[in-house]
């Protein structure tokens, strides 16, 4: 196991090219629930010792980045297999929720 990083240590920004390649790679769509997005998720947490490499990272929207957390999952389909089914205990995505 690696040393946990701090949050605030040097180099826990994506570069922004890493970030455009990305959200170009997913077409600017959640990967786990298929709404439009702009932010990036990684697959192996960047805390846990995970890079900013493309295919560490997928195109993520805000509630899935809330929902996966800090959780660390070995690969991309343990982690795609617990959101789907998170997602799906919260139930559909209800845009008129909130005014
Ligand atoms: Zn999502």
């Amino acid at each position: 196991m690696s040393t946990p990083r701090t949050p605030d240590a040097p180099g826990r920004y994506i570069p922004v090219a890493v970030r455009r390649y990305v959200l170009a790679r997913d077409g600017y769509t959640c990967h786990y629930c298929g709404v439009p997005a702009t932010d990036l998720d990684h697959i192996m947490p960047w805390g846990q010792g995970g890079s900013h490499d493309p295919h560490n990272l997928v195109t993520c929207c805000t509630r899935c980045n809330s929902v996966a957390g800090d959780r660390v999952f070995g690969e991309l389909s343990e982690k795609e297999e617990y959101m789907v089914r998170r997602l799906g205990e919260m139930g559909a995505w209800d845009d008129s929720v909130g005014d």
